[in-house]
């Protein structure tokens, strides 16, 4: 089964070129940073902190996270209730990184994330693809670019969602978020030792895919 595994830090734009990869390339595009971000937003609104292995951890049986894929992409649930846009509010993305940190968070999200990937072409996105949950992925591509054009992207993309914000704190929170992703403990944010480099700081959304498109074909011409 084809499986790529794109790795990076926040912001670098992997789930909306993944999506557009899904597509050109007939795979299913998995967002593994929307299963993190529904089980803190689930400890958010039970009122407990995301950050505290004790609080969370004991809840973790309750969480009942579905992932439902169609052209359109990826739709995640809570239970029976739809939570594509609520997780994504900044207190829901502090939320996921706090529990992300937790090992038994990300023991909790391990098979479901291989599932996937056992049953289905895909192209899955997120910190720990390439090292931890597919380490045996046909391709692996770490996707990056500098701090400044990842919180500028996000910030446009926060406006035009109608949620206010300013663009000191969008780098502030990519900054942090970048060092919590790379310094925890279980599965830091790495680039794999067989994974291709992408950097995209020069680059536009078109020349992103583009770049990774000819990255994609070219291994998979080695693969078949
Ligand atoms: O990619 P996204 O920003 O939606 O991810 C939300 C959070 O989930 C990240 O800050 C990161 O800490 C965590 N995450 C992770 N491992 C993944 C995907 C996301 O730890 N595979």
């Amino acid at each position: 089964m084809i499986a790529v595994a794109l790795d990076g830090p926040a912001g670098a734009g992997k789930s909306s070129i993944a999506k557009e990869l899904a597509k050109r390339f007939s795979l299913i595009h998995v967002d593994t940073g929307a299963l993190y971000r529904a089980v803190g937003l689930y400890m958010l609104r039970q009122g407990l902190d995301p950050a505290d292995g004790a609080q969370v951890i004991p809840r973790l049986p309750e969480v009942q996270i579905t992932l439902k894929f169609s052209p359109e992409g990826q739709r995640i649930f809570l239970g029976e209730e739809d939570v594509s846009e609520a997780i994504r509010t900044p207190e829901a993305s502090r939320a996921s990184s706090a529990v992300s940190a937790i090992p038994e968070v990300r023991a909790f999200l391990l098979e479901q994330q291989r599932k996937l990937a056992r049953e289905n072409p895909v192209i899955m996105d997120g910190r720990d693809i390439g090292t931890v949950v597919l380490p045996d992925a046909s391709i692996k591509i770490f996707l990056t670019a500098a701090p400044e054009a990842r919180a500028m992207r996000r910030y446009k993309e926060l406006m035009a969602k109608g949620i206010d914000t300013d663009y000191d704190t969008v780098l502030a929170e990519v900054k942090e978020r970048d060092y919590r992703d790379s310094h925890r403990e279980t599965a830091p944010l790495r680039q794999a030792e067989d994974a291709v480099l992408a950097d995209t700081t020069e680059l536009d959304f078109q020349g992103s895919v583009e770049l990774l498109a000819s990255i994609i074909g070219e291994k998979l011409n080695q693969v078949r």
